[in-house]
């Protein structure tokens, strides 16, 4: 059987014990009601035959007669939604929250695990609205801001995100700056997607005072000035990056060079990429600046620079690369041909992104993780780099 069956099953057996073993007074109380037991094991036959509706019934009688028993049906209910039946831990937490007669204190935990129920079985509206009606009760609000902060960052409900992220800064004393910079970042991200230059403008400066060092929404002030038509602004912009964070240095080396190329500064393009090289090494420098010189300077150039950067930080990305680089130079290699296509097959796994909270491998850059939902987690740096430091 597997683990949380068997506590599926064994719960209700703790909470019998637990009552019998309770005082004279309660006994007595329980002689008033004989149904009480037999509820109780009638709820535990139908667990054990995996009837588990039926059996939600039968628990349902017993808090009717018993409301102590309340912490059975909230333990029942969490086991539920862990197992993924979140129907049935939402018919539990349903009960509780409409039985008039129960505490107040005790109908908020109600709401709060339905809320729960709700989010596990991505509901988000449903979550959304037993999240905001627990937000009257003072001893679950904290608790209740959390969850709809959540709930608006997966719903990329930016301007609702950022009013919550104030309240728990003001009410709780939490710090959530480097997330309301993101949020702006991400106000700036869909203005500029629209077009909307002004807006996008506004956003970035919000991000800026929130967090003046955010290497994000100085990228984006760079992007803005560029899609302004201003590429000497953006370069300025852009260098403010390089002054907070090198190891970021990756993330704006196409829109550097790029912007610097427009200009007719195309061998100062070549000289910041092979600074930037120097100063900062990392696997995503290397590929762009392999991608500038092949385009400007020819396979061989680019072969050189690729062996050189070998020499100087040797990796298996790196020569998966020098791999692809000398095909470009000899296309009709086959054992070349055949050594490229395995080193790609072995690199591939140590060319992921990886988050430095949990761990969430990405084949892209994330400036938000996708498994633990922490902004800024993952460092610009390959697997292999992170895992050779
Ligand atoms: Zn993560």
């Amino acid at each position: 059987m597997e683990f949380e069956l068997w506590y599926l099953v064994v719960l209700p057996l703790v909470f019998a014990a637990g009552w019998f073993g309770r005082g004279f007074e309660s006994r007595t109380r329980a002689t008033d009601n004989a149904a009480l037991p037999r509820s109780y094991f009638r709820g535990l036959n139908l667990l054990l035959n995996d009837q588990h509706d039926k059996a939600i019934d039968a628990f349902i009688e017993v808090v009717k007669l018993d409301p102590e028993t309340i912490e059975l049906h909230h333990a029942l209910g969490n086991l539920f939604r862990r197992r993924g039946e979140f129907d049935r831990a939402v018919r539990i937490h349903t009960h509780l929250l409409n039985r008039s007669d129960l505490p107040a204190r005790e109908r908020a935990q109600a709401l709060s695990e339905l809320g729960q129920d709700y989010l596990k079985g991505g509901l988000l509206d449903r979550a959304e609205d037993a999240f905001t009606r627990l937000l009257e009760h003072r001893d679950q609000r904290f608790e209740a801001l959390r969850s709809l902060l959540r709930i608006y960052q997966m719903e990329r409900e930016w301007l609702k995100a950022i009013d919550c992220a104030r309240l728990l800064e003001r009410e709780a004393g939490e710090d959530h700056q480097v997330a309301i910079s993101h949020y702006h970042c991400e106000l700036a991200d869909i203005a500029l997607g629209a077009g909307r230059l002004d807006d996008a403008q506004r956003a970035i400066d919000d991000a800026l005072t929130t967090d003046r060092r955010s290497i994000r929404a100085l990228i984006l002030a760079g992007d803005l000035a560029a899609r302004r038509g201003d590429p000497s602004e953006a370069l300025t912009r852009w260098q403010r990056v390089e002054a907070v964070s090198r190891d970021h240095l990756s993330l704006i080396a196409d829109k550097v060079t790029a912007a610097l190329d427009g200009l007719g500064r195309r061998t100062e393009a070549l000289n910041w990429l092979r600074r930037a090289l120097q100063d900062a090494p990392s696997i995503d420098m290397l590929d762009c600046a392999h991608r500038r010189v092949l385009e400007w300077e020819g396979p061989a150039a680019a072969e050189a620079l690729v062996g050189d950067e070998l020499r100087r930080h040797p990796s298996l990305l790196g020569f998966e690369r020098l791999a692809r680089a000398r095909l470009a130079l000899n296309p009709g290699d086959e054992e070349l041909q055949g050594l490229s296509t395995l080193l790609k097959s072995h690199a591939q796994k140590l060319a992921r992104y990886r988050c430095s909270r949990c761990g969430f491998r990405a084949r892209e850059y994330h400036w938000n993780c996708p498994g633990c939902t922490n902004w800024d987690s993952y460092p610009p740096r390959r697997i292999e780099e992170l895992d050779g430091q």
